[in-house]
């Protein structure tokens, strides 16, 4: 039996002209991909409202992803709304925030990506910078032109994280934020920084694996397979249960 791997799902108004501003519900194909490559079962996860259908959700899947979309709502960690800030979805957050709060009970692996890291952050107590301008020093383009699956800048990794012993010390990576953790949640540690300081990974303390990245590690995945490896490492974890 392969693990079943959760991926929270969003929600897109239809654009064409045949149900304008109908609701689907979604996830980026390159999620399914990955965890298929990986030897995960993909499961794409919709917004549901009932607390209780949260955690039944949160109970069938060995693992979740959190995946990556809108900026995290700055009254979730206490701020006002910068007018840096971009398009924010309170009902997704919401969601989330209760989706990860049963995860982390039912101690099933987490891989958090780029607004998925953002939310388990803030949804643990972290705070966030809501624009990558609002932060001293940082001067690299964390918002490549260049394709998705292209790595644009190095992070460095800490010593004694998975990532570390996944990689070891630097690799590069994609980058398609404007957004980025501040204060990093109790009981979580900086897990990789880019050059410029901002940070780029977080770990939850302990051996409960719940990594976030910065990144897009599923864009990457189908040619690079460092970044796959990351996916099967998530996905190994079923075999191990803490
Ligand atoms: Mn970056």
């Amino acid at each position: 039996m392969k693990p079943f791997i959760g991926i929270s799902g969003n929600i897109i108004s239809d654009q064409g002209k045949r149900f304008p501003s109908y609701k689907r519900a979604y996830a980026s194909n390159d999620y399914v991909e990955a965890v298929t490559l990986a030897g995960g079962v993909p499961v794409i996860m919709p917004i549901v409202e009932d607390k209780d259908l949260i955690k039944q959700q949160a109970e069938r899947i060995d693992g979740l992803i959190l995946s990556g979309g809108q900026d995290v709502d700055p009254l979730l960690y206490g701020e006002e709304p910068s007018q840096k800030l971009g398009s924010i979805s309170p009902k997704r957050d919401v969601y989330e925030q209760h989706l990860i709060q049963f995860a982390i009970q039912k101690k099933k692996p987490i891989l958090a990506i780029c607004r998925g890291m953002q939310i388990l952050n803030v949804t643990c107590g972290g705070t966030l910078y809501q624009d990558i301008s609002l932060i001293d020093g940082a001067s690299i383009e964390h918002n490549q032109r260049a394709s998705s699956n292209i790595p644009t800048h190095s992070v460095s990794i800490k010593e004694g994280t998975h990532l570390y012993r996944l990689y070891g010390e630097q690799i590069s990576t994609n980058s398609f934020h404007h957004q980025a953790v501040k204060k990093v949640a109790l009981g979580f540690r900086v897990a990789a920084l880019s050059k410029d300081g901002v940070i780029e990974a977080i770990e939850k303390e302990g051996d409960h694996f719940v990594v976030g990245v910065q990144w897009h590690p599923e864009m990457m995945a189908k040619e690079h397979e460092y970044m796959l490896n990351l996916f099967k490492l998530f996905i190994e974890q079923q075999k191990f249960p803490v």
